[in-house]
């Protein structure tokens, strides 16, 4: 698929989502941020140029008005594990999003979406990859 057609709805914009969003709208795609908080739209990139919706993700009514229909894929990372998993399978049930990607603090969770086709992300088990790739470094004394 082309750049140009996609549409990333990210949920939670804080340290992690504004980041993301960001990224994309600087590569020219088209992304929708969601956050129940007004004030973490502020973390987005100067020169982000997609969209912003104000809204607590956890009311479904919210994904008609956000085109969640049209979402190439959705990003799933508020602060917390619980809403992510409600999230996450809500849209994948609901809406068929073909490509979801949630964050989880929580890595003994992964095994909620093995084949599920939800991805995950566990900024622990990252976290402690990067640190046994340091220990790993020749240069490690
Ligand atoms: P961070 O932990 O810095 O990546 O921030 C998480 C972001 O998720 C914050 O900006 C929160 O306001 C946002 N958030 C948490 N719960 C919800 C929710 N139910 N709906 C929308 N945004 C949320």
């Amino acid at each position: 698929m082309s750049q140009d057609n996609r549409y990333t709805i990210v949920i939670g914009c804080g340290r992690l989502g504004s980041k993301v969003a960001s990224v994309l709208s600087n590569r020219g795609e088209g992304v929708m941020v969601i956050d129940k908080n007004e004030e973490s739209f502020r973390k987005l990139a100067s020169s982000y140029e997609g969209l912003t919706y104000i809204a607590d993700a956890m009311d479904v009514d919210i994904y008609q008005a956000v085109d969640i229909e049209r979402a190439t894929t959705v990003i799933v990372c508020t602060n917390a594990d619980n809403t992510n998993i409600l999230i996450a399978n809500i849209i994948q049930k609901v809406y068929r999003i073909k490509n979801i990607i949630i964050r989880l603090y929580d890595a003994e969770r992964e095994f909620l979406f093995h084949n599920s086709g939800i991805k995950t992300i566990s900024p622990t088990e990252l976290s402690k990859n990067e640190i046994i790739n340091y220990l790993e470094e020749e240069t490690y004394a």
